[in-house]
């Protein structure tokens, strides 16, 4: 059975107006980037760290997902259980669109934490108060759902599982710079990069100077305009 992994980030849900803050330099809506997004930062002030969240999530409440969400929240639904898509990103706009398989390698806005038994309770758009209970565990120190620099991404086994069960790979939207593409290109025959423009490679140990000459085929647009090239080229790849 031929089956798909998909890896999405930042350049999917652009469009939709969320703009990433793990590739600003060092200034982020007022935020120390460093200082939220790493475990030093969270160690030596959670109050600072959980203000940045709470924002966060309360600014995707009137997001709306874009064309490309909706493609994809479809793809998943023609072929159910056999596409794994992957995101980095921590909205909630594919599942907005009507997907409901999505693994969030870097967790997710709309969720908390406990940090007693690690399992996540979904909060929506409200802000964390310090009052949040585990529901699981009954453990009143809880944090944010998303991934840190310098902390485990557990979700990121199932890079490898897909690796191991697909077939066709498609990468929308990520630059690289947080989960390096090239290998996964390269573990496959068939391979789709979607990306508005050519991003340079970085490893001295790639002959190649570009990530997308290490794919089957290049979409150079914008995610939602990308769509339609990539259905064509799954469609012919899944019912071939
Ligand atoms: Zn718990």
């Amino acid at each position: 059975m031929k089956k798909i992994m998909i890896l999405s980030g930042a350049g999917l849900s652009a469009e939709s107006g969320i703009s990433t803050f793990r590739d600003s330099d060092g200034l982020w809506e007022g935020y120390d980037v460093m200082k939220v997004c790493s475990t030093q930062g969270w160690i030596e002030d959670r109050a600072y760290v959980t203000s940045f969240y709470n924002e966060r999530r309360a600014t995707i409440a009137d997001k709306e997902p874009n064309h490309a969400h909706k493609v994809l929240a479809n793809l998943e639904k023609k072929y159910r259980g056999r596409v794994m898509h992957l995101t980095q990103n921590v909205d909630n706009l594919l599942e907005k669109a009507g997907a409901k398989e999505v693994i969030h390698l870097h967790g997710t806005l709309t969720d908390l934490r406990c940090e007693a038994c690690t399992q996540t309770f979904h909060v929506g758009y409200a802000p964390q108060t310090g009052n949040e209970v585990c529901p699981h565990c009954g453990n009143k120190r809880v944090r944010h759902n998303v991934v840190m620099f310098g902390e485990a991404a557990p979700e990121y086994v199932h890079i490898q599982q897909a690796i191991k069960e697909c077939s066709l790979f498609i990468s929308i939207g990520t630059s690289g710079a947080v989960i390096d593409v090239i290998p996964i290109a390269k573990a496959f025959k068939h391979s789709i990069i979607i990306d508005p423009k050519r991003q340079k490679t970085v490893s001295m140990y790639d002959p190649k100077t570009y990530i997308d000459e290490y794919f089957e085929h290049f979409i150079q647009k914008k995610a939602g305009e990308a769509m339609e090239d990539m259905m064509a080229i799954v469609d012919g790849f899944m019912e071939g």
